[in-house]
């Protein structure tokens, strides 16, 4: 982030208009160029100034740009074609980051302007270092807690994808459901990278739609849950967005995972997520770490459980 940024992003917009003006006036290629170049460096430099959780809202609304970008264009061509796609694209694009900021609790102007009237720094602003140790559990260990619960809820997240677990995740929400455990799973809007990511991998992998709640329908239930199992879920998981008014996260409904007896996380290492922010869910007193790749993991918890049930 750049000193007085905002004005600078004003300043190179009013030497655009002006460099096109002198271009339309008959200025030749020059202001042209010249246009070009700042427009380069102001789509960056407003781009920078965005950071954390508000990224998703940002790259659905540089595809809305593009099709009013497509739409201007075929005005200029006295293209139809191009300004019908390029209106679809800019439309859908900007009704997307409007439906995104009304699910992360921001507002489109001030995620457009880079945290406008948030303070210079804010969103680099380092949140509290989580206190405490994180334990960690072997699959053995996780089957063990999954096979004696009553209530299980999965939260997927980018992990999952990477690791395309969702097919061994689909397989264990089997077994325990075939043994009387109520299994639900549980998807932010934002999870993955994709809107909906999460729930096109569930549905490639025949998860039942009905068991796949939105975050708002099932956020409550948290409290009466015995195993919450996260996959390669995060930010979307980071209590910090509630607790910790400092944090680049801050304000941003998350998944209540911690509020259940025990939650079990799944990843490779202690490492941040997309929006590179600690999250303190790994050291709280309830949280297990289950370290590995999601689909190892996954696979081997399948293994077990169903060796477990087959022994009975
Ligand atoms: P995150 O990106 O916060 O975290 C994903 C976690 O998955 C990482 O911490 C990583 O930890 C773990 N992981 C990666 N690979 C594997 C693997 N093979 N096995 C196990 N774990 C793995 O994910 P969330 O879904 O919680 O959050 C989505 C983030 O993406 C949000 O910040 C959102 O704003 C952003 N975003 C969302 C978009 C959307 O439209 N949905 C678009 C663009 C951004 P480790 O490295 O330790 O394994």
């Amino acid at each position: 982030m750049l000193p007085a940024r905002h004005f600078l992003n004003l300043a190179m917009l009013g030497a655009c208009l002006g460099l096109g003006i002198q271009f339309m006036g008959g200025g030749g290629l020059q202001p042209l160029l010249l246009m070009t170049a700042i427009a380069a460096l102001l789509g960056v430099h407003l781009v920078m100034g965005i950071g954390g959780a508000d990224m998703p809202v940002v790259i659905s609304m540089l595809n809305s740009y593009s099709g009013w970008a497509a739409a201007a264009a075929g005005f200029m061509l006295s293209n139809d074609l191009l300004i019908i796609t390029g209106a679809l694209v800019g439309s859908s694009g900007a009704i997307l980051s409007y439906i995104m900021c009304k699910a992360m609790n921001r507002s489109f102007i001030s995620v457009i302007l880079g945290g406008f009237g948030a303070g210079a720094g804010s969103s680099a602003a380092k949140s509290n270092e989580p206190v405490g140790e994180a334990k960690s559990v072997t699959t053995e260990g996780a089957v063990e807690l999954l096979e004696n619960a009553k209530s299980v809820i999965i939260v997927p997240g980018y992990g999952m994808a990477v690791a395309q677990a969702q097919h061994p995740i689909a397989e264990i929400t089997k077994e325990l459901r075939d043994q009387g455990i109520k299994v639900r799973f549980g998807i932010h809007p934002v999870a993955g990278r994709l809107p909906g990511h999460m729930n096109v991998l569930l549905a490639e992998a025949n998860v039942p739609y009905d068991i796949v709640l939105e975050m708002d329908e099932i956020n409550e239930d948290f409290p009466e849950t015995d195993v919450v199992l996260v996959i390669g879920a995060n930010d979307t998981v980071n209590p910090s967005a509630m607790e910790d008014p400092g944090s680049p996260i801050a304000g941003m409904p998350v998944l209540e995972v911690w509020k259940a007896k025990t939650v079990i996380v799944m990843k490779r290492s202690m490492a941040s997520g997309y929006a590179g922010v600690e999250n303190p869910l790994f050291y709280k007193e309830n949280a297990l770490m289950l370290f590995g790749d999601a689909r190892k993991n996954s696979d081997a918890i399948v293994g077990q459980l169903s060796a477990l049930i087959a022994a009975r």
